[in-house]
C-alpha cells in the first residue's frame, strides 16, 4: 500500500515531470542535432563510376549518399526513443545490424515498428546491395550455387526470365530477391517498399532495387532496360559466399 506521504511525493514528481516537458520538446526541435548512431552509413566498396555504363555515377552518388543515408538517419531517430531494444556495447561501436531488429519486428515497440521496418529494411537492403554489385561483374554463377540454381530454375537463362518477371512485375517500389528458404531451397521473391526477406524468415543472397531512384536518371521509365543491364554488374562471388554460409545453418 502506498502511504499518504508516498502518494504526495508521486503526485509532486508527476507534476515535476510535466513541468519539464516544454524543455524536452525544445531539445527535440529541428535545431537539435540528429543522432549520429548507433547505425552508420557504410562506404561504397568502389567508386561512384565503377558500374558505368550500366549504372551511372550520379545515380550511385545520390542513391548511396542521400537515399541510403536517409534510411540510416531515420533509423537512428526511431531507435533513439527506445534505446532498450539495442545492446549497449554494440551501440557504442556502431555495429548493430538492422537485420536483428527486422528478424524480431514483432518485439519492436509499436510506435516505432513501421519506422524500423521501413528504415531498418532500407539500411539492410542497401548495405547488401552495394556488395551484390561490382566493377567487371556479371557472367554466371559457378560451383555449388550454380548447381542449386540450375536444380531450382532449370538453367541460368530460365533463372534470368523468372528474375526479370519478378523485377518488372513489382508494381511501384520494391525489390526482387533470390533467397534461401528455411529448408535450404532457393526461390525468387518480389517484395514491396523496403521489406527484406528476413521478415518472412528467408535469407537474401541477391537483390535488385527497382525503386525509381535506382535507375530513373539513366533509364527513365524503362525499368526493363535497367534490369537487363544490371546482370552485367552482379557480384556472383558475393552471392555464392552468402549461399555457402547460409547452407551451413539449414
Ligand atoms: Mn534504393
Amino acid at each position: 500500500m502506498m502511504t499518504r506521504r508516498e502518494a504526495i511525493r508521486a503526485a509532486l514528481l508527476g507534476g515535476a515531470a510535466l513541468s519539464v516537458l516544454p524543455h524536452l520538446s525544445l531539445a527535440q526541435s529541428p535545431a537539435a542535432p540528429a543522432p549520429t548512431g548507433p547505425f552508420t552509413l557504410p562506404p561504397l566498396p568502389y567508386g561512384y563510376d565503377a558500374l558505368e555504363p550500366h549504372i551511372d555515377a550520379l545515380t550511385m552518388q545520390i542513391h548511396h549518399d542521400r537515399h541510403h543515408k536517409a534510411y540510416v538517419e531515420n533509423l537512428n531517430k526511431a531507435v533513439a526513443s527506445h534505446p532498450e531494444i539495442l545492446p549497449k556495447q554494440e551501440m557504442r561501436r556502431g555495429e548493430v545490424p538492422a537485420q536483428y531488429l527486422l528478424e524480431h519486428l514483432d518485439k519492436i515497440p509499436a510506435d516505432i515498428r513501421t519506422a524500423v521496418r521501413n528504415n531498418g529494411g532500407g539500411h539492410m537492403n542497401h548495405s547488401l546491395f552495394w556488395q551484390m554489385m561490382k566493377k567487371g561483374g556479371g557472367g554466371e554463377p559457378t560451383g555449388e550455387l550454380a548447381a542449386a540454381m540450375n536444380g531450382k530454375f532449370g538453367s541460368f537463362d530460365k533463372f534470368k526470365d523468372e528474375w526479370t518477371r519478378a523485377a518488372l512485375g513489382r508494381f511501384g517500389s520494391g525489390w526482387a530477391w533470390l533467397v534461401v528458404n528455411p529448408g535450404g531451397a532457393l526461390s525468387i521473391e518480389s517484395l514491396g517498399n523496403q521489406d527484406d526477406p528476413v521478415l518472412l524468415g528467408q535469407y537474401p543472397i541477391l537483390g535488385i532495387d527497382v525503386w525509381e531512384h535506382a535507375y530513373y536518371l539513366k533509364y527513365q521509365n524503362k525499368r526493363a532496360d535497367y534490369v537487363a543491364a544490371w546482370f552485367n554488374v552482379i557480384n556472383w562471388d558475393f552471392v555464392a559466399d552468402r549461399y555457402a554460409h547460409r547452407k551451413l545453418y539449414v
